[in-house]
């Protein structure tokens, strides 16, 4: 027994163009709760060197499944001494929008696809040279189709006892990529859990020397990206099929400006290629996956349920994601644009 716990504070940084988690621990009292704390700034593309204080605010605590015991992940926002966000934080933003629509209950399930890399070449590629091209690896089983399930599997069991909502894990389209489900959930809760969920697979995969990443686009050529499949559900959607198809028309009016949000390197992406629509034009349909958002088949049969927006990129933001979606759907139904 002791009389402390550790608690492992993750926040994320300001790497441009795309955001990365840092995290540090502390040691705290058993008893009490992780307390605000700070870092220096200057070491991670949020501040100067001469006045380079910033804050760690905890908005979500988490059991830590590797430490076990009492120990923590804390989940962070960064704020400036002063107590004002900083502009690397697009969190306080997305809270402000969850807080405006919240009686549209919506709800989010995110499919994170990310890619494992050892040395410079993905996870069990031959040295020299390509695989076998794609067609059997997704869903595949045997040592000849998949590679990392047992770092895969000891992250769904991390995610599981930190009480996230993982809702699903399965091996992608191009060898040593997969992806996790979280959801569905609230705006916030999504997001927070998204991150905690990366911050996990990043950890764990440390330990089997293996690296993982959200690059969009891992390898060039006749490979499929990565995204990050965004399902979305109102509480009239989830009554209506007319809403789900007024949802879908209400993104595509604002295509651009989305397409904008989505990540890093969407183009490289989204070809028209490899399971995508282009990003030069907006398209959604019943069973689609050829089409920018995609309603359900079971969504058509049933006259309910929710759309995917499967234009996200896997090194997309889900605060800027959910905001979004938010603002766009929620914000078409209440007749504000
Ligand atoms: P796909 O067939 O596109 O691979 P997945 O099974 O990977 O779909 O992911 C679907 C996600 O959608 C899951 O996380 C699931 O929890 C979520 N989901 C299911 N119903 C809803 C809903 N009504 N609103 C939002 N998300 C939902
Ligand atoms: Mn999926
Ligand atoms: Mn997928
Ligand atoms: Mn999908």
């Amino acid at each position: 027994m002791t009389n402390v716990y550790k608690a492992e504070y993750i926040w994320i940084d300001g790497k441009e163009p795309t955001h990365t988690l840092r995290s540090k621990t502390k040691v705290v009292p058993m008893g009490t709760e992780p307390p605000v704390w700070g870092y220096d700034g200057s070491s991670t593309y949020q501040a100067d060197g001469h006045d380079s204080d910033l804050v760690l605010e905890p908005v979500a605590v988490y059991p830590d499944p590797l430490r076990g015991g009492d120990n923590k992940l804390v989940m962070c926002q960064v704020m400036f001494p002063d107590g004002s966000p900083h502009p690397t934080n697009s969190r306080t933003t997305a809270c402000l929008a969850a807080e405006k629509y919240k009686d549209h209950d919506a709800w989010f399930g995110i499919e994170q696809e990310y890619t494992f890399f050892q040395g410079a070449k993905p996870l069990g590629w031959p040295e020299h040279g390509f695989p076998a091209p794609q067609g059997g690896y997704y869903c595949g089983v045997g040592a000849d189709e998949v590679f990392g399930r047992d770092i895969v599997e000891a992250h769904l069991d991390a995610c599981i006892s930190a009480g996230i909502a993982i809702s699903g894990i399965n091996a992608e389209v191009m060898p040593a990529q997969w992806e996790f489900q979280i959801g569905p959930l609230g705006p916030l809760e999504v997001a927070d859990q998204m991150w905690v969920a990366r911050w996990l697979l990043y950890r764990i995969a440390e330990d089997f020397d293996v690296a993982a990443t959200l690059d969009p686009k891992p390898v060039k050529g006749d490979w499929n990206g990565a995204g990050a499949h965004t399902n979305f559900s109102t509480k009239e959607m989830r009554d209506s099929l007319d809403k789900c198809i007024e949802a879908a028309k209400a993104l595509g009016e604002r295509h651009e400006y989305h397409i904008a949000n989505y990540g890093d390197r969407i183009a490289e992406r989204l070809t028209g290629r490899h399971e995508t629509a282009s990003y030069k034009e907006y398209s959604y349909g019943v069973s689609n996956r050829s089409a920018s958002v995609r309603i359900p088949w079971q969504v058509a049969r049933d006259g309910k349920g929710y759309i995917e927006d499967r234009r996200p990129n896997a090194n997309f933001d889900p605060y800027i994601i959910t905001r979004l979606m938010l603002e766009t759907v929620c914000g078409k139904f209440q007749g504000e644009w």
